[in-house]
């Protein structure tokens, strides 16, 4: 892995208004905390991931611990200022992006700027720090969540609005590109 290279953000509004991601899943939309949900019309609000098992002839997840926006372009960008409406409040894997230990990746163009090819980034400690503060919160819910129902986990893509159980070599596929954040993240 070279050196690590220091984040800085374009502000070129890429990820906000490319919020449904295509992944080893299926297409999912962004990632809500279930008292983030308000912060989006309510009409485009639907289950993201859930936990447990529930049900004998028509199984499903007993808890859904996150919800996904439909919504492409978030209503909060700010088209001619490039700027967020909500920054100081913003959801919490907007504080996270553009780490992804515990979302769907989204390509920032920074990122994308610094590696034409599939290789390793790994960032600067020192320029992600409030990124990883969110991302370590958010990874500590769902790691809560699954402990507490145990079972499968489950995941509700955008495209199919259908559960489906999800698997340990799903898992592997779903994990993001940045190997070297990512092991940073989960030490
Ligand atoms: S809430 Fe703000 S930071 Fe998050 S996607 Fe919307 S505009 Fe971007
Ligand atoms: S895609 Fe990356 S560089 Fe562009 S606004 Fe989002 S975080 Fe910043």
């Amino acid at each position: 892995m070279g050196t690590p290279i220091r984040f800085k953000c374009l502000k070129c509004g890429y990820c906000c208004a490319h919020l449904i991601n295509e992944t080893s899943l299926g297409k999912l939309g962004i990632f809500l905390l279930p008292q983030e949900r308000g912060w989006f019309p309510q009409e485009t609000i639907i289950p993201l991931y859930g936990a447990g098992l529930k049900g004998k002839r028509r199984l499903r997840p007993q808890v859904i611990y996150a919800f996904q926006s439909t919504l492409k372009r978030c209503p909060w960008f700010d088209e001619r200022s490039h700027l967020c409406l909500i920054y100081e409040h913003r959801p919490s894997v907007c504080r996270a992006y553009p780490l992804s230990g515990t979302c769907a990746t989204r390509e920032c163009r920074f990122l994308a700027m610094q590696s034409q090819d599939d290789e390793e980034i790994s960032l600067e400690i020192s320029t992600i720090k409030e990124e990883l503060k969110a991302d370590r919160e958010t990874l500590n819910y769902i790691i809560a969540m699954r402990s507490k129902y145990k079972g499968p986990m489950w995941v509700y893509p955008n495209d199919e609005k259908k559960w489906k159980m999800v698997t340990g070599s799903d898992l592997n596929q779903y994990l993001p590109k940045i190997p070297g954040l990512l092991s940073q993240i989960l030490k």
